[in-house]
């Protein structure tokens, strides 16, 4: 008989565990943010096949320190400031802990009750705490889930828009008619990919024109319908952007909103980051007119102290998303489905399994409260525009982008060296600029003292300084601006 872990080693090991990840909390700000590692050597500390027999488990936790640690770019080290944070929590990894310990599959409400009504009152506390609009509560038509993110999300709302669109025959028919989906030249990928796994294909997807603050056009997205609808294609979804990937930019939701009730299409809200906001009525101008929308997101496992994966999703009527999804076989009839008065969440998701997901949501909810919750974005966003100050005090740097949350964009400018050679016109002064900043950014995060990320806006590019992880100070940001001066420094030395 294979040799199960009892309970009591369970437990021995398992506060050897719970031991190992505090240290390395209470270490991280020692380590590198992110590793000097080549690709394969990893792998090159594996043996190249599995054990025969099974091994002591001490000996696996030492390779924790020799194997993984070593190996890893620490998302939640203090001076992590790429891409967007991705939040854990001591709360949120005690609940992952007990949804493993449970192992419950709560595909259907009858194979795990309080899996799915947990989710269902912790969903309704979030959209409270985020103020949405009435309709998304499940006390009312709609209601949340929690997707493994907002790429399913944005899969799940692009189904549903279909759905609508199609009168029900893309159920039955799939996609035989020529479906569009309307998006901003700024959205996340995720848009595109979803409109691909569909069946509606990249050629079907509009990239809608942007302002000088990287917003969607409201008139480039009614020209666009326009056009599709006078060539017999159907507008089915309009995906908005509150606070984009590349920048941040809020989508004029307003406008948006009154066109898509307009020409009867499916409004869905990616706001992946920066709808953690909200739960500070300060910033919640960011989520105006989301009365508008159809169906909402946001990653908690972003910005709002949850680990990945947890995206929070919204629909303001959830028989219409159920329609588009469900499937009933023989062997998940069951009582409580027929009655009708449960929540059958398989049918709100691509896949049929799910975890308890909620516990973790649930955990930080009650461990934070809304107040704790308040301050962690209040500190993000105050930390991120006291470096944005920095960055405006020091002539060499500018500014790239609007920056309401916690992330800022900016750049070393143009440099003046290509005007005394008279020689080089914009451009050249623009790749010289742009392999400045690129050989910048190379340095900061060659000291291993702080992670900071790219993008290209207008062109340009450009480095981002996400603020977020629940460890991080001003004077981590402080430590990251001397980093990015002194370079800024040695590049103008030659
Ligand atoms: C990060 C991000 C996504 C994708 O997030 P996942 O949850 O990892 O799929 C989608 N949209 C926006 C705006 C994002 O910033």
């Amino acid at each position: 008989m294979a040799a199960h872990m009892t309970p009591e080693e369970f437990r021995r090991y398992g506060h050897e565990m719970v031991d190992w990840i505090a240290r390395y909390w209470e270490n991280l700000e020692n380590l590198p943010v992110t590793p000097d590692v080549r690709p394969g050597e990893v792998a090159a500390r594996l043996p190249e096949q599995a054990p025969e027999t099974g091994e002591d488990f001490t000996a696996v936790l030492a390779d924790l320190d020799r194997v993984i640690t070593p190996g890893m770019a620490h998302w939640q080290h203090p001076a992590f400031f790429g891409y967007f944070p991705a939040n854990t929590s001591g709360p949120s990894v005690l609940g992952d802990l007990v949804s493993a310990g449970l192992g419950v599959q709560g595909m259907l409400w009858s194979t795990g009750p309080a899996a799915t009504e947990v989710e269902t009152v912790v969903l309704d506390w979030l959209a409270d705490l985020l103020d949405l609009p009435k309709r998304f509560r499940s006390t009312s038509s709609g209601g949340g889930v929690i997707q493994d993110s907002a790429s399913s999300a944005a899969l799940v709302a692009t189904l549903a828009a279909l759905h609508r669109a199609g009168g029900g025959a893309w159920r039955t028919e799939g996609v035989r008619r020529e479906y569009t989906v309307y998006t901003s030249t700024q959205a996340h990928s995720s848009i595109e990919k979803a409109a691909r796994i569909a069946g509606i294909g990249d050629r079907n997807v509009r990239l809608v024109e942007v302002d000088e603050a990287y917003a969607m056009r409201p008139d480039a997205l009614r020209a666009a319908l326009d056009a599709d609808r006078a060539e017999g294609r159907i507008p089915a979804l309009v995906v908005a952007t509150i606070g984009t990937t590349s920048t941040t930019a809020v989508d004029p939701l307003p406008e948006i909103g009154e066109i898509c009730r307009e020409y009867g299409v499916w409004l869905h809200i990616d706001a992946a980051y920066a709808g953690a906001a909200a739960v500070c009525p300060e910033l919640r101008w960011s989520h105006a007119g989301l009365e508008y929308a159809d169906s909402y997101c946001f990653d908690p496992h972003k910005w709002l102290l949850t680990g990945f994966d947890c995206d929070a999703f919204w629909v303001a009527d959830r028989a219409e998303l159920v329609q588009a999804l469900t499937v009933l076989p023989e062997y998940l009839r069951n009582a409580a489905t027929e009655s009708g008065e449960v929540i059958d969440y398989r049918d709100w998701q691509v896949p049929l399994g799910r975890r308890f997901r909620a516990l973790k949501l649930w955990f930080v909810l009650r461990w934070y409260g809304a107040e704790g919750l308040r301050e962690h974005i209040r500190s993000g966003v105050a930390t991120a525009q006291r470096f944005a100050e920095w960055v405006r005090a020091d002539e060499r740097f500018e500014i790239a982008a609007p920056h309401p949350f916690s992330l800022v964009c900016f750049r070393l400018r143009d440099s003046n060296a290509s005007d005394d050679s008279g020689a080089s016109d914009d451009s050249d002064a623009a790749n010289d600029s742009d392999a400045a900043n690129e050989e910048l950014l190379r340095r900061v995060n060659a000291t291993g003292q702080a992670f900071l990320t790219h993008t290209r806006v207008g062109g340009r590019y450009v480095l981002r300084l996400a603020v977020g992880a629940p460890s991080t100070q001003e004077r981590h940001a402080a430590g990251a601006w001397k980093l990015i001066q002194a370079a800024a420094d040695d590049l103008d030395a030659g």
